[in-house]
């Protein structure tokens, strides 16, 4: 295969995704996606998300305003798609950002959580709730996702390949194990945020549960308690 023909190729893949997932937005987004993101480009997390009604039983479901509101927190869409989603001069779509990608996404065309990792499509996921992936056997604590991978897997994700082209065999073993850290430590944080805000008597907001996302990953990797369980 010649450099030109491998060039093709990548466009080819970048443009599939762009139709098949950029256009509609990404699915399967884990808070540690939207933690990296964030402190990256130094935006807080609810300028580039949106929250969407949440099915009762799913368990990224995170509970607002006195348990009233029951969301997903999700990245943007914006006309043209994901609020990330370029449309180059040519008309084509590319993602804006490389390796900062959700993992979800830089697996594409493969679906995390599936053992099909070759053909499934994004297209297979339509009715797929956020979550329904969880692995049996429940939501196991996970203290520190980034050091399960080992040395030399950076948590921006550079260490899956390059971002502009699949992932291989290897990559993509290493973005299945990292995302599935990452939905576990989700599920829990999100699990210790709503058990928090069904007890407050206070009308917390989607940009709260965002700070609590932020400081609970700060935690995490300094080893230190449960925001909430921090006594001033
Ligand atoms: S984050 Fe990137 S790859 Fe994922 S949907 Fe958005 S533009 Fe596409």
């Amino acid at each position: 295969m010649t450099a030109d023909s491998t060039r093709s190729a990548d466009g080819e893949w970048q443009s599939t995704r762009a139709k098949n997932l950029c256009y509609r937005g990404p699915r399967l987004v884990t808070g540690a996606d939207i933690v990296r993101i964030s402190r990256t480009l130094a935006l807080e997390p609810w300028h580039f998300t949106q929250a969407a009604p949440a099915a009762a039983n799913d368990p990224t479901g995170v509970v607002l305003d006195n348990a009233r509101r029951r969301v997903n927190v999700r990245l943007a869409n914006a006309a043209h798609g994901c609020v990330f989603h370029v449309v180059t001069l040519e008309g084509t779509g590319r993602c804006g950002l490389g390796e900062l990608a959700p993992l979800s996404c830089r697996m594409f065309p493969a679906v995390p959580g599936r053992a099909d990792r070759d053909g499934t499509t994004e297209a297979d996921r339509d009715g797929v709730p956020e979550g329904e992936e969880k692995a049996a056997g429940g939501t196991n604590a996970v203290q520190d996702p980034v050091g399960d991978e080992g040395e030399g897997e950076g948590g921006d994700g550079s260490a899956l390949g390059p971002p502009g082209r699949p992932l291989d065999a290897e990559g993509l073993a290493r973005a299945e194990r990292r995302w599935a850290a990452d939905r576990d430590q989700w599920f829990e944080i999100v699990a210790h945020w709503n058990a928090l805000a069904e007890k407050t008597d206070d009308p917390l907001g989607v940009e709260d549960f965002q700070r609590y996302l932020l400081e609970a990953h700060a935690a995490c990797e300094a080893g230190a308690p449960w925001p909430e369980e921090v006594v001033a």
